[in-house]
């Protein structure tokens, strides 16, 4: 039982880990809150792993991206 509320009580820091990561990547940070509310660990693992990073500054950026928001270079 204990181990259930341990886990109830950490889904929402998934939810704003989510959030955070999304917000960094140029994403919709609410979408992903909401995605983290609903799928937990697994939604905060694709929010860190989605997104490309810059072969130039290796700062991480939304997969459509065209240009770094970092270091303004084509990618
Ligand atoms: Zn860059």
């Amino acid at each position: 039982m204990e181990y259930l509320t341990t886990g109830l009580t950490a889904w929402p820091v998934f939810a704003v880990g989510c959030a955070f990561a999304a917000e960094k990547r140029g994403g919709n940070s609410l979408t992903w809150f909401i995605l983290g509310l609903i799928f937990g660990p697994l939604a905060f693992i694709v929010a860190i792993v989605s997104g490309k990073r810059c072969p130039h500054c290796l700062s991480i950026m939304p997969k459509e991206a065209k240009v770094c928001a970092s270091c303004r270079k084509d990618v």
